[in-house]
Formats: C-alpha cells, structure tokens, sequence
C-alpha cells in the first residue's frame, strides 16, 4: 500500500531444504449489485509440499473486520485517542467508521458448507479466522480437495475493500473477497487476525468466474479468457462482441502463479490499454471523479517510458498484464494488478509486483522487505526518471521522515510485527522510511555496482517464493562476499543510531594525521572525502572490521586508499595521510550522503587557511 504522508512523513534463520504449499483456486460467484452480496462457490485443490502431517487447516475471512467491535474496529479506536504533535496518529480511513456501520454496510463472509475429498468438516470460525479440524489429516506430499460454498456482504468501503468509495465513486473494490487459506510454512500456520496491516497468501493458480450485471466493467488480476463475449475494449481490436443474453454477463478470468486475486467493478471505468513490449499489455481503468483524466492517462506513458530501466534493475516483469485500477484507498498491491484511490501512487504500487508480488514475503513479519524495498524502488526509478539519482534528491523524504523518526521517542525495531506497532507513525517511518534506507545504505557499505548485483540475484533466487529476512542478508553477503549480520542486528534488530564525527586534525612531521569518533551506538564502514587545495580529491575508506571485506572502488576518478579496518569496540580512530596539513580545504565522512547519520553537522569540516 501506499502510507498516507501526515506530517511524520512519512530472526530467525535463512530457509535451507526450503519448501511452499501450493493451491489452485477455482471460483464460480454472484455479485447482486442491488443487495451487495457476493454468493459463491469455491474449488481448492492444497498441496501439502511440508514435511509434517496437517490435522487442521485455516482460512481468513476478512471482511468479517468490518463489523462494529471486531479487532479491526477496537483497535482502531483504541489508538484513534493518540495524538502525534498536533495530528491524530491512527490511520484517517478507519477511525470510529466501523463502529458506525449499519447491517446493510456491514461486511462479511458467511461459510455455508466446507467439504474436503466429499466429506463434510466441522469448522469454527472466530471473527476473520475460520479454523478447521480435520476429520482427516493431510499427509505430507498429497493433495486434497477443499469444496466450499459461501455467501457475503460486500462492506461500505472502510479500507482496501468495499463498495461506494466515498473519495473515488468507485463502486466495487474487491479484494480480500473470497475465503482464502492460511499459509503454512517452516514456522507453521499463519493464522492472522486481520487487525489492520497486510498480507501473506499461498502460490498457486486462480480460475474465476464473476457473474455480474451486464453494465458493469470489471479490471482484475488475472487474463480475461472470454473478451469476446465481454468486450469493453477487452475484445481484439476491430472484431465484433457476442453478449448474451440476460441481464449479467460472466468475466472468466486465469491469473497463474500468484498468491492472491482482486478485482474491482463499475458501470462508469474507462479502459485504456497499452501494450508496452511484445508480450505485456497495460490496462488502466478508471473514472474522473478524483483526478483529471491525463493523469491517469500519463501512467501508461511513464510505465512504458520506466520498464526497461525497472527489468534491468530488480528483474524481468514475467506476466503478461498488468492493471492499473482505480479503487480502493490510497493505493494497494495485489499481484498482476493494482487498486489506486489516486494516480499519484502507481509507480509504488507497480514496484510491489517484485516486492510482495513476486519476492512474497510475508508482509506482516516484514513490512519493510515489502514496503521499504517498493519505496527504495520507486524512488530510485522516480530519480532516474527526473534525472537525479542523487542521495539527498532521490531519498530525500525516506532520510527526512527516518531523522524524525530517530529524534522522537516514537521508534520501535523493524523486526515489531506490523500489527504490534504502538502507533501509526512509528510504522510507517520505520517499514517505508527506515526500510527503504536499508537498501540504499546497504549501497553505501557494500557498493553501488555491489548492490545492483544483489537486486538482481534476490530475484534470481527467491520470486515466487516467500523470503524471509535472513534469506535477503544471505543473499547479500554471498554476492558482496562480506559479513552482514551485524548490519541486519543493528539496522533491523534495534533502534541504535548512526553518528560519526571528525574529532581532530593535526600535523606529525609533514603529515597529517586525522581522528575520526563513533558519537553513536552503530558501527559503520567509513568513506572520507578528502579535498585538496590544489583542487585534487582523495577518499580515505576505512572497512569495519566486522564485514571481513573491502568495499569495491566505486568512483573510478578519485583515488582511494584502504585503512586498517575499524573492530566497533573502538569509539575512537586515528590514521596518517602522506599531505601536509595546510594542504587540505575539506574533509567529509560519507559525502554522497547515504549513510543515514543523524548527525550529519559533525561530519564535515571546512579548513580556513
Ligand atoms: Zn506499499
């Protein structure tokens, strides 16, 4: 998602013998436009590639959140009190909404029967969990097959999902829709609560049927297997459209290998296309309630002009579709596609195709290897775009809101579950902020050249799959050939911060010797910018000793020289260089401002001769 600015602006171990489950989803439903209900039939068929034997299973029925006094609603109003500066904290959206819906705003997923292999299952469900156990256990390696027909309520448009957005018009915005099952993994079931933050589904295949009234359009994630009988610019250019008859019209979609499936519906979207390369086409469909026409238009322009750069970067987009779709609030991701309340987002929310489309990490453990890795990603291909790809432009409001955050009081360790946060604030500076800076820093220490290895081999090892945050640092240290843990304890595990100082300069027998100072509790590697009178440059980089590396030279111009390695026991380091002193004008720790130093005012000294 998107994290609404507002003022803030805003482990365990590396998965070896790594295993997923697998599940293909087909779906037969009705939407009632008049009544807002939702009838359905669903077809799971779950593979069980763990090694353990399952004795129950687990599904989230979320809309069962949007129910006054549901965790969803409590919580909201628990925190809806706290105020941060002169701004409530809590997310705008939710407030005391849910407490005021009525029975026909309400949402909810009703389970009418669940059978697995014929045999009917006894289930329980408590609010947004079903659980279910089994009359018999899935073994591992076996496949079985779950039948479930349920019934819903499409709720009032609170967050991510509903009906009449008040902001957008948009009629249907249909995510979280349909009972989804839990993911099992190496730590086990994932059996969440919705309370308010995000997502972890399983891979699979989705086959959907949505029958719906005929003056609908529909976007979704999947590809459309019957544009013919749908059209609505679906169909092949310039070929006539066979309707039936009746009043609704059934959308077939296939989305293949995803871990989740939305869509969204209105009588009044505009559908644009794009095809972009040989084998992607862009849909965009939208209405002009909220922003004027060429902005959502501009998005297919600016997303063809930004692939090649973003498949270079991060790896090749695999699907064949896109959809930029407007609805829901704010913007939020779902795989192959998109629901934007406003055009504005949609760089971050494509960028979430690889980060939580494809590397599926499970979003609520690690908001900021999903959030933190899009907003890196769209500010560096924003940078790239505008032509800035400088520090200070393109992170610019990542290192504004995480000075912030490291000044109040507010901050809490990236490795909090995004639920668990104390305030809205402190999650959202942290995931995208402080997350983002995770990646740029990581350039800082390893190297730029370094860093864009490591992008790429991520990809390479983990799309399709759910890294966790072990899995990333491992990825990391085996490209850049260094240690990181200690960076993934200090930047992820802790709240410590980074503040390094030039203490003093003074002149040994025509040479000069410097001492740097460790004001903070972080170590880091340290690049010294040295200027010359003479209008010559030299960097003086000094290794922390607990990397077991040199970083690669990354600016071929300007000559570096390699130091003794920094063990972080020492708050202190001294070291020579051949120049007198009179020589030097200026000398400055990390001067491409990467590293986020939270003091930055001690770390560059102007000499005045
Ligand atoms: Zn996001």
């Amino acid at each position: 998602m998107f994290f609404l600015l507002q003022g803030f602006l805003f482990t365990g171990f590396s998965q070896s013998g790594y295993w997923q489950q697998r599940v293909k989803y087909v779906m037969d439903v009705d939407l009632n436009v008049v009544n807002n209900r939702l009838t359905g039939k669903q077809q799971l068929d779950y593979t069980n590639h763990s090694p353990d034997t399952l004795r129950k299973v687990f599904y989230h029925l979320f809309w069962n959140a949007f129910q006054p006094n549901s965790m969803m609603d409590n919580r909201s109003r628990v925190l809806g009190k706290k105020m941060i500066g002169d701004s409530p904290d809590w997310d705008p959206r939710v407030k005391d909404r849910i407490q005021n819906l009525t029975p026909e705003e309400i949402g909810y997923q009703k389970i009418i029967s669940l059978n697995m292999n014929g045999v009917a299952q006894p289930f329980r469900v408590e609010e947004t969990i079903m659980e279910v156990n089994l009359t018999k256990p899935i073994l591992p390696n076996t496949t079985v097959h779950f039948q479930l027909e349920f019934e819903a309520q499409v709720p009032l448009q609170i967050r991510r999902s509903g009906r009449d957005n008040p902001v957008t018009k948009v009629r249907y915005s249909m995510s979280q829709w349909y009972p989804k099952i839990c993911e099992y993994d190496y730590e086990g079931w994932h059996a969440t609560p919705y309370v308010a933050r995000e997502f972890y589904g399983v891979w699979g295949d989705f086959d959907v049927n949505i029958h719906i009234d005929k003056s609908y359009i529909l976007g979704g994630s999947g590809y459309l297997q019957n544009p013919q009988e749908i059209g609505y610019g679906y169909e092949a250019a310039g070929t006539k459209v066979n309707r039936s008859a009746g009043e609704k019209l059934n959308w077939h979609f296939i989305a293949p290998n995803v871990h989740d499936f939305v869509w969204a519906a209105d009588p009044e979207f505009k559908h644009a296309t794009k095809k972009i390369r040989s084998d992607l086409t862009l849909h965009l469909l939208y209405k002009t309630t909220n922003a004027p026409e060429k902005n959502w238009l501009n998005i297919l322009d600016n997303a063809e002009k930004i692939l090649p750069y973003i498949e270079k970067t991060y790896g090749p987009y695999p699907y064949k579709q896109y959809s930029f779709i407007h609805g829901g609030d704010g913007g939020m991701e779902y795989p192959m596609a998109t629901l934007l309340a406003d055009p504005g987002a949609w760089m971050h929310e494509w960028m979430h195709s690889w980060y939580q489309g494809m590397m599926a990490t499970n979003e609520l453990k690690y908001p900021w290897m999903d959030e933190g890795f899009t907003q890196y990603a769209a500010a560096r291909n924003w940078g790239y775009l505008n032509k800035d790809t400088s520090a200070d432009q393109t992170f610019k409001g990542e290192f504004g809101s995480y000075f912030r955050l490291a000044k109040s009081n507010l901050q809490e360790p990236l490795t909090t579950y995004a639920d668990y946060f104390n305030t809205n604030a402190a999650y959202g500076a942290s995931s995208y902020s402080k997350g983002a800076l995770c990646m740029e820093q990581l350039g800082y220490i390893v190297g730029q050249q370094t860093l864009d290895k490591i992008l790429l081999a991520y990809y390479q090892e983990w799309r399709f799959k759910h890294p966790n945050a072990d899995d990333f640092f491992r990825v990391a240290e085996k490209v850049s050939g260094m240690q990181l843990d200690w960076y993934q304890d200090f930047w992820i595990g802790s709240i410590k911060k980074i503040d390094y100082g030039i203490d003093s300069l003074w002149e040994v027998n025509g040479k000069t010797r410097i001492r740097l100072r460790n004001l903070g509790q972080v170590p880091m590697p340290i690049d010294l910018l040295l200027q010359f009178r003479d209008g010559s440059k030299e960097l003086a980089y000094i290794p922390l000793y607990s990397m077991f590396g040199t970083k690669p030279e990354e600016e071929k111009n300007i000559p570096r020289t390699v130091n003794e390695p920094w063990k972080w026991t020492s708050p202190e380091y001294e070291f020579e260089i051949s120049h007198k002193l009179t020589d030097l004008k200026i000398i400055e720790i990390d001067a491409s401002h990467r590293m986020a130093d939270v003091n930055r005012s001690n770390n560059k000294l102007e000499l005045k001769w």
